[in-house]
């Protein structure tokens, strides 16, 4: 951050300074207007001033700073969020870029667990594992490369391997968190000084559950324990196509309920897969919806089998073999998947949670959309996806590729309408963040928002955190 020259004029500036030094804090015009965005075109304040912790001990003296002023403090990881849940609803607010806390702290093979801290990004993450012949349950989200585990976990994030894993959140056994207070809680099994990080669920109640998904707003994540498993050698591909979007519904739902594949990708229409996949399809004319499906194991011939069922499950719904390109191409360009699709324009994407039997309800909504704003006609491509999660569940990704700003008015209104038909059909975003909050506030349970805003007050008495998070988007 040194590059550029502080101003210096931020209230907090000094006394940041003399905790992290010059190097790490900087409150340079160009570097806080850098700090302004995520990866989506939403926008809310630029920070005050950026401060870049790089340990535990300068996290807490922060927080002690923020409380003491009853200062405005935002945590962000890699900022690669695509729903703007890091940018400060308040201005003037010092961001805490978490990134420099990226070291691994412990493998533990006994009870097969890794501590890192949270600013690691997965994909480095997987990498190191992979060297001692590990793996992590859920891998990452697809931009995996760039956004970090604390960033991940704090919304609930989704991605690579969740059909077998579930989200980000499934696989946390304990958190170091500090508090509003400058005070560290370990979670799970952490609770007693003594003890391994082994298990999340343990003597009390589950105080992890209480900071995944929190944006933020209840405490500052330092450190993440995940579970880790033996790394699988055997990888069995297979794509599958059908007339039809119930057919292929109806299979994915078979496969995803019996927990057959690592992962298992439907793309709902033929649109989606000659924008993900560009004449993947050619060849198959009477083709409109498929899956692309992965199994990995430890043991060659359970991968086969596996597959095998996957197959027949395909077949017995109607279904063709297409072979293998998608799902290859999927899982071996694991982070360096989804970049390529910037090429099509800016990403207006609607990712939620939805039953995997709601999934052609959803796209018939969608297609009225699609045709009303002809948005074909316009250039604006997209791409509706469904990554199978946990046993019958789908995270929906229909994205709308808006190729230029001319078209950017055409694409908000088609998109609008879209995020209405998500919530409309039963849908439930993972993440919030200004894409999704009032729309999400509307349908609380007015009861369920109390008991959030009253654990809030509770952790957070002079609302320093992540302050108006979670209150609604003007
Ligand atoms: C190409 C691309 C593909 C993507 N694919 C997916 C995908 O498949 N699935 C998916 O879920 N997302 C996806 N995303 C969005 C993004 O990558 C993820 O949501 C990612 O997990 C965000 O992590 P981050 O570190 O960038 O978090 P940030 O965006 O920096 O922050 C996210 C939230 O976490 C909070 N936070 C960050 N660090 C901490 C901490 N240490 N303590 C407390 N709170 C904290 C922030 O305040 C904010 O509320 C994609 C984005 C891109 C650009």
């Amino acid at each position: 951050m040194t590059a550029v020259q502080a101003s210096k004029i931020h209230p907090l500036y000094d006394a940041l300074q003399a905790i992290v030094g010059d190097e790490r804090v900087s409150d340079s015009p160009v570097i806080v207007s850098a700090y302004s965005k995520d990866a989506c075109h939403l926008t809310a304040e630029r920070p005050g001033v950026v401060v870049m912790p790089n340990s535990l001990e300068e996290v807490q003296a922060i927080v002690n700073l923020c409380r003491e002023t009853k200062s405005p403090l935002v945590p962000a990881g890699g900022r690669n969020g695509i729903c703007g849940a890091c940018l400060p609803r308040v201005k003037n607010a010092v961001m805490l870029d978490m990134v420099n806390m990226d070291r691994i702290v412990k493998i533990d093979e006994d009870v097969m667990t890794v501590t890192v801290e949270a600013g690691l990004r997965w994909a480095e993450l997987i990498h190191r594992l992979d060297e001692k012949g590990y793996k992590l349950g859920f891998r990452g989200p697809y931009g995996g490369n760039v956004g970090t585990v604390g960033g991940s976990t704090s919304i609930n994030s989704i991605g690579y391997a969740a059909s077998k894993f579930g989200p980000s959140t499934e696989g946390v056994v304990s958190l170091e968190v500090v508090l509003s207070s400058g005070e560290v809680i370990r979670t799970g099994t952490g609770w007693n000084m003594g003890a391994k990080l082994f298990a999340r669920y343990s003597t009390y109640n589950d105080l992890t559950g209480l900071f995944l998904g929190d944006s933020g707003t209840l405490g500052v994540k330092t450190k993440v324990t995940l579970k880790i498993y033996p790394k699988a050698e055997h990888i069995v591909y297979g794509d599958f196509g059908f007339k039809t979007l119930e057919e292929s519904t109806a299979a994915f739902l078979e496969v995803q309920k019996r927990g057959l594949t690592e992962e298992l990708n439907l793309l709902a229409d033929r649109q989606s897969t000659d924008t993900f996949f560009p004449g993947f399809l050619d060849r198959h004319k009477e083709i409109n919806s498929m899956f692309a499906s992965i199994v990995q194991e430890t043991d060659e011939q359970l991968a086969a089998r596996k597959m095998e069922i996957v197959r027949e499950i395909a077949l017995k719904h109607g279904g063709k073999d297409l072979g293998n390109f998608a799902s290859q191409m999927h899982w071996s360009e694991m982070f360096n998947l989804v970049q390529p699709l910037y090429n099509n324009g800016f990403w207006l994407n609607t990712c939620h949670l939805r039953p995997i039997t709601s999934i052609p309800e959803l796209m018939k909504r969608c297609w009225k959309i699609f045709e009303k704003y002809r948005l074909l006609n316009n250039g604006i491509k997209w791409i509706a996806s469904c990554l199978g999660a946990d046993r019958a569940y789908a995270t929906g990704w229909v994205t709308l590729f808006v190729p230029e700003r001319s078209k950017m008015d055409l694409g908000l209104k088609a998109w609008n309408e879209m995020l209405d038909a998500i919530i409309d059909t039963g849908g439930c975003p993972y993440w919030n963040g200004l894409l999704w909050e009032n729309r999400a506030l509307k349908q609380t349970n007015p009861a369920f928002l109390e008991t959030y805003r009253a654990i809030k007050k509770a952790l957070d008495p002079d609302n320093i955190l992540a302050p108006e998070v979670f209150t609604g988007v003007e």
